[in-house]
């Protein structure tokens, strides 16, 4: 699918780190790009930049999801794109990574819960929303293509951490959760595809000391430093301009494979 000014696409948590990136490259492309993030000052700065609109949005509350697309699509019309950027981590809260006891016996239920609703019930309810909307569509070129929606899950739902039960799984949901939707959307014309990033320099890492940063850094095989969150998105617009690309779930980490 091509990205250009006829392309109307919707990031979620595009006001910071991935989603920014990724929203500043569609934009940079042409595309017509709409913000959905809980954080209005800043998703407000990067929309007015873009020249994109900003939503603010709850993903984990469905009346709030179903405003935000009546608000972009009144803006710029059925988006064709939506890119799954919204999420919390959990890393360097209240989580003690205990190599003795495991996490899991400080870990907090509602924090779990929490975690879960955000990550895997929101990015559940921004694919449902979208795809409802993209199937309205008209197909394009030769294959009948709708839509195409990138997911983002993390490494962590291949190898996550002590101290990560609630975000290694709400990822590997993620991650799980992609190859049965694509399948579900394919007769729709519609590609789903995620990403699971390494370790990106991103406000999401703001929580640990530049010390662990730099040994997370020192930790990644080749090349040794953090992720670029331009990097992700070149990677998402890749997804969503190769046609073929379809049920994927790609690491994106420098080859890092996370140590317990
Ligand atoms: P970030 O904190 O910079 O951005 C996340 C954005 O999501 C923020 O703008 C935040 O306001 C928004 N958000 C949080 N809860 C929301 C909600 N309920 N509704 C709407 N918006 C909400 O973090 P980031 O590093 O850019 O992370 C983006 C995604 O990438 C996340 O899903 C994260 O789990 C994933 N990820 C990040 C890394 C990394 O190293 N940074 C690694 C693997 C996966």
């Amino acid at each position: 699918m091509q990205i250009d000014t006829t392309l109307a696409a919707v990031v979620t948590g595009g006001a910071s780190g991935l989603g920014e990136a990724t929203a500043r490259a569609l934009a940079a492309k042409g595309a017509k790009v709409a913000i959905f993030d809980m954080n209005a000052d800043a998703g407000e700065a990067v929309a007015a930049d873009i020249e994109g609109v900003f939503c603010k949005v709850d993903v984990s509350d469905e009346a709030s999801v179903d405003a935000g697309f009546a608000r972009a699509r009144a803006a710029h019309g059925q988006e064709r794109v939506l890119v799954n950027c919204a999420g919390i981590g959990t890393v360097g809260k209240l989580v003690k990574r205990d190599r003795e006891t495991g996490a899991i016996s400080h870990h907090p239920v509602d924090l779990y819960r929490k975690t879960i609703e955000i990550n895997l019930v929101g990015t559940f309810i921004c694919m449902a929303k979208a795809a409802s909307g993209m199937m309205t569509l008209d197909p394009v070129g030769e294959h009948g293509e709708r839509g195409a929606i990138v997911n983002t899950a993390s490494v962590a739902a291949e190898d996550g951490q002590i101290g990560q039960v609630a975000y290694a799984s709400s990822k590997a949901a993620v991650k799980g959760m992609t190859l049965p939707v694509a399948r579900d959307l394919m007769g729709e014309g519609i590609r789903v595809n995620a990403i699971l990033p390494g370790i990106f320099r991103t406000p999401m890492l703001a929580g640990l000391p530049e010390k662990a940063q730099a040994a997370l850094a020192e930790a990644v095989p080749f090349p040794k430093r953090l992720g670029d969150p331009a990097e992700y998105a070149s990677l998402v617009c890749f997804m969503v301009e190769t046609g073929y690309f379809n049920g994927e779930c790609v690491r994106l980490d420098g080859a890092i494979r996370m140590p317990p």
